[in-house]
């Protein structure tokens, strides 16, 4: 059985500065509006798959600490990023920004793409799954804007 659930039509959204170094005008903070959308397959136990009030109120956990805040990667592949008491200061390309650290949020990646937040919040939604012993596989996609998404399949055994 599959379960689907929207994440525009279950406020499953965040909003997000960021720049990808290197990738045109992508180079230049700008933002988005994405949507979390999820497609859970696996056993029905009792005629449900999952709740989906449940699976809502744990994505909307795990988006929180991205909305209205800079997504700044923390590989430091493509940008250089120190971290100045209540300063973060970012460098790549010749460009020097400086956020103040609660307004950001740190990405375990190289560049904050779509590609990379989906990969990214299908890990952290697999180590809340994993508590439903029926459920088998999480595909997820993080819509940059309403029609442009990057799809991430996980297994959750
Ligand atoms: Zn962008």
């Amino acid at each position: 059985m599959k379960m689907t659930i929207d994440g525009w039509g279950n406020n499953l959204r965040f909003s997000s500065a960021h720049f990808i170094p290197e990738l045109g005008k992508c180079s230049r903070l700008h933002g988005h509006d994405y949507a979390v959308s999820i497609e859970l397959e696996g056993d029905v136990k009792d005629g449900i798959l999952v709740d989906y009030g449940d699976v809502k109120k744990i994505v909307r956990n795990i988006l929180e600490p991205y909305d209205h805040r800079v997504l700044i990667p923390t590989r430091k592949t493509r940008s250089v990023v120190e971290v100045k008491s209540d300063q973060v200061i970012v460098e790549y390309s010749g460009k020097k920004m400086s956020f103040f650290k609660d307004d950001v949020c740190f990405i375990d990646a190289d560049i904050s793409s779509s590609e990379n937040l989906a990969s990214l919040i299908a890990s952290q939604l697999k180590n809340e799954l994993n508590v439903y012993e029926n459920l088998k596989t999480l595909s997820l996609t993080v819509f940059e804007g309403p029609s442009q998404g990057s799809s991430f399949q996980v297994n959750l055994k």
